[in-house]
């Protein structure tokens, strides 16, 4: 079995298959997803797996393959929100009704640190720790409301996900993991006024539950050499990516010098106090992809200069870290 199928969903459109074709088809031209037809079959490639509509008089038979389970229902989650919005459903032929989120690990809180004046580090622990070590460098913590009983996404009876709401809903900040080995994994926070995540971090203990969803977000970009900028918020990232790559790196990051921790000493990495001007500054060898994350402003700045300065959207990402 090829990798790409290891994981499997499949289900029946009864009422609607033309209209759900279409909506596929829109979809993917608006993502610039990969498509192919032939012979009353769509197949369409995205975020790793695959989702075939085959029509038919009576119908469509719909399926999704994926090289992870939690794919499957990201795709079963995304196929049934686009169809919803043209009033069509998927008879599923198997949901596992009451499951957990797929990618969602309840961790119980191990520690809580000052790593330097400026973050926290929490390390939490859990037996799928490993898992957010790899395919992607970034994870969702999933905080339910002080004072209540949480309440999980878990699929429904349809093979949607359903997410706590009202009362019960989660904040779900994403945040990047800075470290991991066994049974555990940490993260750092940025501590800043008016933060859940810093109430929560500052109210919680050992044992404590806490979810984290994912991994996500993208991995290290694919060139020749890299050019990374950010503000405290994408320190943890850019400090990832640079433990990562033993390709040509350069960081510029704007953050306090107490903050800077192993980075300081560092020569691939220069501290700034004005991270636009530095970018604005920057020589930029060719075959570099250069890489922004901060403010949203500060990110669409970023992505105006960058296009400006003739660089295809494949040579750089410009990322809203905050807003
Ligand atoms: C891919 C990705 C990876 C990230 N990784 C990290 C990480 O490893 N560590 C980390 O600290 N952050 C990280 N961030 C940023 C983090 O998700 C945001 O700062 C998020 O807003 C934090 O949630 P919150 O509970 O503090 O605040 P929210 O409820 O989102 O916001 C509360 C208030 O805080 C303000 N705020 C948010 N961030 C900041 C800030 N940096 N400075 C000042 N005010 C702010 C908001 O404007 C708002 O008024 C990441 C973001 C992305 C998209």
């Amino acid at each position: 079995m090829s990798a790409l199928g290891e994981y499997r969903a499949a289900g029946e459109i009864r009422q609607g298959a033309g209209a759900a074709l279409a909506a596929l088809k829109a979809r993917a031209a608006e993502w610039d997803l990969e498509l192919h037809e032939a012979d009353g079959l769509l197949t369409l490639l995205l975020w790793g797996g695959e989702l075939t509509c085959a029509v038919s008089p009576a119908g469509a038979r719909m399926a999704i393959r994926a090289p992870e389970r939690r794919l499957v229902q990201v795709i079963r989650d995304a196929l049934a929100e686009l169809l919803a919005a043209e009033g069509v459903a998927v008879a599923w032929d198997a949901v596992e009704e009451g499951a957990l989120a797929p990618g969602l690990a309840l961790m119980r809180v191990v520690s809580v640190r000052a790593r330097s004046p400026g973050f926290l580090r929490v390390r939490l622990r859990g037996e799928e720790a490993a898992r957010f070590a790899t395919g992607g460098l970034h994870f969702r913590l999933l905080l339910p409301p002080r004072g209540r009983a949480p309440v999980w996404p878990r699929i429904a009876a349809t093979g949607r996900t359903v997410w706590p709401e009202g009362r019960d809903a989660l904040h779900r900040p994403v945040y990047t993991l800075a470290g991991q080995a066994g049974d555990w994994l940490e993260f750092d926070i940025f501590r800043h006024a008016g933060s859940p995540t810093c109430h929560w971090a500052a109210s919680t203990g050992p044992g404590d539950t806490v979810g984290v969803i994912g991994p996500g977000g993208g991995w290290l970009p694919e060139a020749d050499r890299l050019m990374l900028l950010g503000d405290a918020t994408a320190l943890p990232a850019i400090a990832r990516m640079l433990a990562l790559t033993d390709r040509p790196a350069r960081a510029v990051l704007q953050v306090a010098a107490e903050d800077m921790g192993s980075l300081a000493a560092d020569p691939r990495v220069t501290r700034t106090d004005d991270l636009t001007a530095a970018l604005e500054a920057a020589q930029i060898a060719p075959g570099t992809h250069v890489w922004f994350a901060g403010h949203e402003d500060a990110a669409r700045r970023a992505r105006a200069h960058l296009a400006g300065r003739g660089m295809g959207k494949r040579d750089f990402t410009a990322a809203a870290y905050w807003s």
